[in-house]
């Protein structure tokens, strides 16, 4: 009895001095902040990281951290450099044909996910399609340089090399994690892909470190939980394709509301060149082989970045009546079109999340 009075006592003791330590140590710890930063040299494009820390010091760690990963993703999804002791997409385009080359876990990763779409028959965001868009990119970039002697590539390059773009012919071993090319002349652009693979990579680091937080990769969003001042969502801009059409200086035509949820946009605004008076952008109809006239931008908005961002791309260059079916038949896929005639369309659930259409009482 008198022993079981004394355990009694010490477990007392012991949760009192366990409460005692702590008191101080919750009372002393700072409140979340939010902070923010950007980067220009990754994935050419910027990113931009927001997020919630206690301190300024951990937010730069989770910040560099995330940065590392991207800028490893970088170099493997990277087409035209190659680097030391990698085998990157430059160096799988190069050696492919030659024989099986084993790859790192991401890039195989990202080229099985794009080959289950295109057996499922989604053809319209082809990333073997790199014979054709590296014509358009040399030319692309020849006519940023030299503007007075920008040009079109020729009709008859761009036909000879879609011949060479054929997904079937890039066979690959998930044991052995290799890809060989069966068409020597078929080569991988990831471009469509890579930044949305990129964002869904990097969250299981940034759930891990962050109450809540939001990545931007050049107009690829991922929104992470609620922001910690009250508001149920994040708010994220869906850019103007054409400002100046429209007043000028408004920089985003609407505004989503999200979060956990990725939004995705491909737009013919990013990039382009001019030649004759005309911009050629750089989303190419895998049928017509030249920048797609369909669409000015096609906005995503789902759980999956990588889904999103290859989806932006492919209804760029669907009809809207093929694009509508396909979302429309898809489970928490939701789009946003705007046409070339000004005129917007969206999803049938796309009313939760866009700002105009529940202001117009369009969405509970
Ligand atoms: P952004 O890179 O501006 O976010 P996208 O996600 O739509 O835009 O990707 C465009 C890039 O994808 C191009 O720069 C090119 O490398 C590649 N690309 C263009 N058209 C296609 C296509 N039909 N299929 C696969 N990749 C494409
Ligand atoms: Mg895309």
């Amino acid at each position: 009895m008198k022993l079981k009075f004394k355990s009694f006592f010490c477990f007392v003791l012991a949760l009192l001095l366990a409460a005692l330590a702590l008191v101080p140590a919750g009372l002393s710890e700072p409140p979340y902040t939010k902070y923010s930063r950007r980067a220009l040299d990754i994935f050419n494009t910027e990113i931009t990281l927001m997020g919630y820390t206690r301190t300024e010091a951990d937010f730069s760690q989770a910040y560099e951290d995330t940065l590392a990963l991207l800028r490893r993703f970088d170099q493997i999804f990277d087409a035209y450099n190659g680097y030391e002791g990698l085998n990157n997409l430059y160096y799988v385009n190069r050696h492919a044909a030659e024989g099986p080359v084993e790859i790192p876990e991401e890039l195989f990763s990202l080229i099985s996910w794009c080959k289950e779409q295109w057996d499922k028959g989604l053809r319209g965001t082809n990333i073997a399609m790199g014979a054709v868009l590296s014509i358009w990119h040399e030319y692309r970039e020849a006519g940023l340089a030299d503007p007075e002697k920008a040009q079109l590539p020729p009709a008859e390059a761009l036909l000879a090399a879609s011949a060479h773009t054929d997904f079937d012919n890039v066979i690959l071993d998930a044991e052995k994690q290799t890809v060989f090319f069966a068409d020597p002349q078929i080569t991988l652009d990831v471009g469509a892909v890579a930044k949305g693979w990129a964002a869904d990579a990097v969250l299981p680091y940034l759930k891990e470190h962050m109450p809540s937080f939001l990545i931007s990769l050049g107009g690829n969003v991922y929104a992470g939980d609620p922001p910690l001042d009250g508001r149920a969502n994040w708010a994220v801009g869906v850019e103007d394709p054409r400002p100046d059409e429209n007043g000028g200086g408004l920089m985003y035509r609407d505004i989503v509301d999200i979060h956990d949820l990725t939004v995705v946009t491909s737009g013919d605004y990013w990039r382009y060149y001019v030649v004759d008076g005309q911009r050629y952008h750089h989303i190419i109809d895998p049928e017509t082989l030249f920048p797609s006239t369909k669409m000015i931008s096609v906005t995503i908005i789902c759980e999956s970045s990588t889904l999103a961002d290859f989806l932006s791309t492919t209804l760029f260059v669907l009809s809207l009546e093929d694009g509508l079916k396909l979302i429309e038949g898809m489970d928490g896929v939701e789009a946003l079109w705007m046409l070339p005639d000004g005129t917007e369309q969206a999803s049938s659930g796309m009313g939760q999340y866009l700002r105009s259409l529940k202001n117009a009482g369009g969405a509970q």
